[in-house]
């Protein structure tokens, strides 16, 4: 089959576009013809890799995926061969006690599809049946595909993890990423005012298309803390601050948090550390919350209403999967809005 992957760690010069062995199932997985995949940073950081990454190489890239079950495992009773299916790329083991309590990212196994075993740039791909759910008719492979990923990470962060309620104040830092893009639409759904930070003219006007209410180009707007701050809240601070910017953001992120207030992250792209005044965590009261990816539940709900069309995935562009390199590099420029797919 054809497949996009990798021989060794490295930059983009390292990604091939050429024929690998088609996978197979076992008693518990469905063997899946894949019809869209999509990108995420992911990709790149897992292409670059990390000390205690060993994959087995080749690798096959790619997280998000929709397509047509080809073949079901003998275990499987949930979904059949012919069913149009999304997949829910987070897996965990299915024994230990989180997965038994329904907490599948806090598995003390999790993995990805795409970082720690091969991923969805390829014309077949394995999932286990439990991480499969079947697309409705009216809803295409592509918006499925370019959902998932951001979708389940945004909703776990937003809705479990910091509780957001209508009239919260919320600021989402780095709007233009997939994970962003979600995070607006869901605390517009629930009923929250929307600050958003993003980096250029033409991002602040799709950013205020998708419902944010307030949309700051923090390049034109040096002291943007203070603005958020005084015009914007009228001095009382960020409700919930969604900041997987990192680095750059994080301070300003907690600075501007009110008594009481939530930081949640599910990423570092800036790059992972930085200092962080202790004062404002106590005097405020701040929650600093982590998230990964979603358990099944949360999968599930957020996407729901993505087939309701209650929420709905930004694509920035389509690719082939021979062009898949191309697609990365556009990523890694970070001149996109929303989603990159590849058709397969
Ligand atoms: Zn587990």
């Amino acid at each position: 089959m054809k497949a996009v992957y990798f021989l060794q760690h490295g930059d983009l010069s390292q990604v091939k576009y050429g024929d690998l062995p088609k996978p197979e199932i076992n008693s518990t997985e469905l063997l899946i013809q894949t019809k869209y995949a999509a990108l995420n940073h992911l990709d790149l950081f897992v292409l670059r890799g990390w000390p205690s990454l060993q994959l087995k190489l080749p690798h096959i890239m790619g997280s998000d995926g929709s397509g047509i079950v080809k073949e079901v495992g003998s275990n499987v009773v949930n979904i059949k061969k012919g069913d149009r299916i999304v997949i829910n790329p987070g897996i965990g083991c299915g024994y230990c006690s989180y997965c038994l309590a329904g907490q599948q990212s806090l598995c003390n196994n999790f993995s990805i599809k795409g970082e720690h075993q091969d991923g969805t740039f390829a014309e077949f791909f394995t999932i286990p049946a439990q991480n499969a759910l079947i697309i409705p008719e009216h809803i295409g492979f592509k918006e499925a595909a370019a959902a998932s990923l951001t979708f389940l990470t945004a909703w776990r962060m937003l809705v479990s993890k910091a509780k957001i309620k209508p009239d919260d104040f919320v600021l989402i830092q780095g709007a233009s990423g997939g994970v962003s893009i979600a995070a607006i639409q869901i605390a517009k759904l629930f009923g929250a005012k929307v600050i958003a930070t993003t980096s250029s003219a033409e991002k602040v006007e799709k950013t205020k298309k998708l419902g944010a209410d307030y949309v700051i180009n923090y390049r034109e707007t040096p002291n943007y803390v203070k603005k958020i701050y005084k015009e914007i809240t009228n001095r009382h601070g960020i409700d919930i601050a969604v900041d997987s910017v990192g680095k750059a953001t994080f301070s300003n992120s907690i600075k501007l948090l009110c008594k009481g207030g939530k930081l949640v992250t599910c990423g570092a792209t800036t790059g992972p550390k930085t200092d962080i005044d202790i004062r404002y965590l106590f005097w405020k009261q701040i929650s600093l919350i982590g998230s990964t990816m979603s358990n099944h539940q949360e999968f599930t709900s957020v996407m729901h209403l993505l087939f309701e069309k209650k929420l709905i995935p930004q694509i920035d562009s389509i690719y082939s999967l021979e062009h898949a390199k191309e697609a990365e590099h556009h990523m890694e420029t970070g001149n996109h809005f929303g989603k990159i797919v590849v058709q397969i």
